[in-house]
């Protein structure tokens, strides 16, 4: 028997509450019934205070990918010009999609690791020679561990054109983060359920302001699954255009009932004090951070083994002797960093067991003595802001 309850540490999926599991298995209902559309109605509002904004958020029932889809292709009429800002794994995805449907995509490239430079994106922008329709970027670019400035160049991008539509993909982040659509200036906002949101895969979000709401009308890109104005004239009567996961939506709920309690500040504030303290903790233990404090996301931690062979090591060390998932990189940073995920259902106490087994694989392998190193200075971090983290 293996004594070690599994521990996922990946940027997503992440963890499920009992509480939302045992609200997944209730018995089916008829999604054409008052009683879906009592579960509906309270979801797609539940939402609202999580993504920052007065409307209801749209809920369809696919992946990720499917919203960063929709969320071009109801902005982006055929043949207008727009940006794609490609920081990562996931800016790749927003221009292959791009690519897959516009001719006229503008790729601008931050380097991996890094976050995108307001400045130097406003001169970019201003630089333009065409009208450029919109601009899409990740909020936290999972696959570097960056979380981009997204309030500021929110605000940079309007200044240069305030009819830019600027459209943000938050799924690795919302949920962990303090985001207001109005405030930051974000016209779309979309997320995935299987990441901070900690429920199982299978939902993805839509919030919207007014503006793109009007501009979801009028675009005409061929869209059928993905065209929101369907899940919005459904949103209105309480329903979803197609066969919803109905369980799902009623796990949404059951989160959201786990925030009111927590109070979402404090959600906020759990993710950043558990960054700061696995920060801390990654350094004593002679591991190379990818990002800098500044633009280190809360809700995932990537780091620099010495070698591949080191990398390999840890990452299946963790898994065979302490059944301890983390995840390696993506595309060009695949063989050179490792991620661990601590977003949604994580406490300190989680993020430790990690920390207690890196000090133990890598006391080993490198013949260093790390223990104690790395979980002292872990809880002296947890210890000072204790007074963040309510149970
Ligand atoms: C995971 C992720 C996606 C893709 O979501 P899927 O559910 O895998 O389709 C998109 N963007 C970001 C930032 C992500 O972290």
């Amino acid at each position: 028997m293996n004594y070690y309850e599994p521990l996922l540490l990946t940027p997503g999926p992440t963890p499920v509450p009992n509480e939302i599991n045992h609200a997944m298995a209730l018995p089916m209902v008829g999604h054409r019934s008052l009683d879906f559309e009592a579960i509906a109605k309270e979801a797609f509002a539940n939402l609202k205070p999580i993504f920052g904004t007065n409307n209801d958020v749209m809920i369809l029932t696919s992946s990720g990918t499917s919203v960063l889809e929709a969320s071009m292709l109801n902005i982006v009429n055929p043949d207008d010009h727009f940006v794609i800002i490609v920081s990562g794994a996931f800016g790749n995805r927003f221009k292959q999609i791009a690519e897959t449907y516009y001719q006229n995509v503008h790729v601008y490239d931050v380097e991996w690791g890094k976050a995108v430079d307001v400045e130097e994106f406003t001169t970019y922008l201003s630089s333009l020679e065409h009208k450029i329709t919109a601009v899409f970027t990740q909020f936290c670019e999972t696959s570097t561990a960056v979380l981009h400035p997204v309030a500021q160049l929110g605000k940079a991008i309007k200044e240069v054109d305030e009819t830019i539509y600027y459209v943000v993909d938050g799924v690795s982040c919302i949920g962990a983060v303090d985001v207001d659509l109005e405030r930051d200036n974000i016209d779309v906002l979309v997320s995935g359920s299987q990441k901070a949101l900690m429920l199982p895969p299978g939902l993805a979000f839509v919030a919207y302001n007014h503006r793109a709401l009007q501009r979801f009308k009028e675009v005409t890109t061929p869209r059928f699954y993905l065209n929101l104005n369907k899940y919005h004239d459904s949103l209105q009567q309480n329903t979803t255009p197609f066969t919803p996961n109905v369980g799902l939506f009623r796990a949404v709920n059951a989160y959201a009932d786990l925030v009111k309690y927590e109070g979402f500040a404090n959600t906020i504030s759990r993710h950043c004090t558990i960054r700061d303290a696995l920060r801390v903790a990654l350094s004593a233990l002679d591991l190379e951070l990818l990002v800098e404090d500044a633009y280190a996301s809360p809700t995932v931690t990537a780091f620099i083994p010495r070698d591949k062979e080191e990398l390999n090591h840890i990452k299946s060390t963790l898994k065979s002797q302490f059944n301890i998932t983390i995840a390696g990189g993506q595309g060009k940073l695949k063989g050179t960093i490792l991620r661990i995920g601590h977003m949604g259902k994580v406490s300190p106490f989680d993020i430790l067991a990690v920390v207690t087994a890196l000090e133990i694989i890598l006391s080993d392998y490198r013949k260093v003595n790390y223990i104690g190193k790395a979980t002292s200075k872990y809880t002296e971090v947890i210890y000072h802001d204790a007074s963040n983290i309510s149970i």
